[in-house]
């Protein structure tokens, strides 16, 4: 049986941020989805199971999806 290995990164959260924040890929203004995300390994690239690294603050898109790194997270 051959049990396949990846990364995959894992994101959570749903809350919006408090301020308009323009997105310099689509050109979209309007208050981003501020989320959380982990690097995990995960079985057959789909079942997290050993999480990498820190969680990471981020701030994505709701237009385009971009990420970008969110410098008021805590
Ligand atoms: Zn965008």
């Amino acid at each position: 049986m051959i049990i396949l290995l990846g990364t995959r990164f894992i994101t959570w959260g749903s809350e919006r941020t408090a301020t308009i924040w323009h997105c310099p890929n689509c050109e979209h203004d309007d208050r981003f989805v501020r989320k959380r995300g982990r690097r995990c390994v995960a079985l057959f690239f789909l079942l997290p199971i050993i999480p990498l690294g820190r969680v990471e603050n981020f701030t994505q898109c709701p237009n385009c999806g971009a990420r970008y790194v969110d410098p008021d997270a805590a």
